[in-house]
């Protein structure tokens, strides 16, 4: 059965799009730990990141680069934080939050509460700004 991600990149489940190129998407993730916080799929199932292949993960890298680099434009932030953990979701995916300090990567406090017009807004923001 296909993952929810994937069901996404078919357009079968909505999502607020950052970007995408023939091998890689990224989206809002639905329950944000930062502003912009956005996830980077490869379109290709594979639960596990470290499964990709070198040359693979190499291009997923410079795509999430590519994102992080438009969130830094469009988000005020002082860097663009990463995390990998997939045990939710059998997709992998990498997490962008554009972050100030090191707590904002707090995957186990309180969400942010955002509605889907903002989230609508930010990542129109952030795809404006993705080269
Ligand atoms: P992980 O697998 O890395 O622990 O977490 C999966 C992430 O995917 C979570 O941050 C969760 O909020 C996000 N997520 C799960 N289902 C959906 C969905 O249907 N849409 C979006 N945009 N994000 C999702």
């Amino acid at each position: 059965m296909a993952t929810i991600f994937s069901r996404i990149v078919a357009g079968e489940i909505p999502c607020h799009k950052v970007a995408e190129d023939e091998e890689f998407f990224a989206f809002l993730d639905i329950n944000p730990v930062a502003v912009g916080h956005t996830l980077v799929i490869p379109k290709a199932e594979v639960d596990y990141l470290f499964d990709i292949d070198d040359p693979k993960l190499g291009r997923m890298m410079a795509f999430a680069k590519r994102v992080a680099r438009a969130q830094e434009a469009a988000i005020p932030c002082k860097r663009v934080g990463v995390a990998v953990m997939g045990l939710e979701v059998p997709h992998a995916h990498i997490h962008l939050l554009p972050i100030a300090k090191e707590s904002d990567m707090n995957f186990f406090g309180k969400k942010l509460s955002l509605s889907q017009e903002e989230l609508a807004e930010i990542a129109c923001r952030i795809r404006e700004k993705f080269e």
